[in-house]
């Protein structure tokens, strides 16, 4: 039988996975569709400059995730982000005194699923489309009808739309990523030449069609020309118009900005909308990681643990142990 394991989906869920197998001297293979790393939790880059427009930032409450996110901070990864916070709640925009504390990748947030990736085989631009379980092992599929494998085990690590078809050969797996709705998300970047006259630096907002704005540049290693602020329409208001083009979704959501900061938005210089078709599960799930060991697959990420970068970290890592547990 192989030995090698491969994980679908780079991503922090599957990164952490790949690395802590890694740390068990198992020889591990990650493929990703896009072209780098990081899934939500990545940056764009742009001609203004890496803007966030997935993941904001995030939190550590767990034991071994703060003291994974402390090494980070050594080593120069990641850094707290501590923004003039406010709520918006029917049109009033009131200060947010909040003690939670908040970190970002630093210069951006792909750096760390960058570090993540030292020393795995990562096949970037190759979308896996079916799992073929053969005597010899798994059988990878990818969407230009090129297979990969053997491989000994799988652990799919892609949003749970997308893992329901990879996980097809076990109906446990398949069934439980069924059940989980993920709902979109509409993230708008926009660049104005001068700053906007606020003291605002991010806010959650509530009964607009955006649920949460940020200015770039008050988060740590972020440089810009002009005064840029990543929108993002909440759920609902992006299930309603998934089918806007870009332009009209930033027309729509600068109009939203203007309104809960109460000052002039003048037109953007620069502008840039995108869909992301599965931002967050509906509902929060703890399964930690999903397995079939009889069948050597196993499912992991932000859908079964929590949904958030935190929980998807954990989640890789938990289904790594639970492969490791079966004494392969
Ligand atoms: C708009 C938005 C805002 C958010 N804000 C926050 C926040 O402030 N704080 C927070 O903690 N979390 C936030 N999140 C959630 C956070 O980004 C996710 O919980 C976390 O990044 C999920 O990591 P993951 O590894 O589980 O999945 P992903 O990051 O989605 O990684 C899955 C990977 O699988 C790849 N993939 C999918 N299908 C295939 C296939 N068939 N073949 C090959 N590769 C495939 C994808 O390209 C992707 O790279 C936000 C998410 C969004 C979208």
């Amino acid at each position: 039988m192989p030995k090698t394991i491969a994980i679908i989906g780079a991503g922090i869920a599957g990164l952490a996975a790949a690395q802590a197998l890694r740390a068990s001297r198992r020889k591990v293979i990650v493929f990703d569709k896009s072209r780098g790393s990081g899934g939500r939790l990545s940056s764009k880059r742009s001609e203004v400059g890496n803007l966030d427009l997935g993941a904001q930032y995030f939190t550590a409450r767990e034991r071994h995730f703060s003291t994974q996110v402390q090494v980070w901070r050594e080593l120069g990864l990641v850094d707290s982000w501590q923004p003039h916070l406010y709520q918006s709640r029917h049109g009033v925009l009131s200060y947010s005194a909040d003690e939670q504390q908040r970190f970002v990748g630093t210069p951006r947030m792909s750096a760390l699923t960058r570090s993540l990736c030292a020393g795995i085989d990562c096949q970037f631009a190759t979308r896996i489309s079916t799992l073929e379980n053969t005597p010899q092992g798994w059988l990878l599929h990818d969407s230009e009808g090129q297979p990969h494998g053997p491989f000994s085990h799988v652990i799919v690590a892609t949003p749970a739309p997308q893992a329901v078809p990879l996980l097809a050969a076990s109906q446990s797996l398949s069934q439980a990523a069924a059940a989980v709705a993920m709902l979109p998300t509409w993230a708008v970047a926009l660049q104005f030449a001068a700053p906007l006259a606020t003291p605002v630096e991010a806010c959650f907002v509530q009964h607009n069609p955006l649920d949460w704005i940020a200015r770039s540049q008050s988060k740590p290693g972020r440089e810009h020309s002009g005064d840029v602020w990543i929108g993002h329409g909440s759920s609902a208001w992006s299930a309603a118009h998934l089918e806007l083009s870009p332009d009209e979704i930033c027309e729509h959501l600068r109009g939203a900005l203007a309104e809960v900061l109460g000052c002039t938005v003048p037109a953007p210089t620069w502008q840039l909308a995108h869909r992301w078709l599965y931002a967050r599960p509906e509902h929060s799930h703890d399964h930690g990681a999903l397995a079939d060991p009889a069948m050597g697959l196993y499912a992991c990420g932000d859908w079964c643990n929590g949904g958030r970068v935190e929980g998807a970290w954990l989640s890789g890592r938990e289904a790594a142990r639970l492969l490791l547990e079966q004494g392969h």
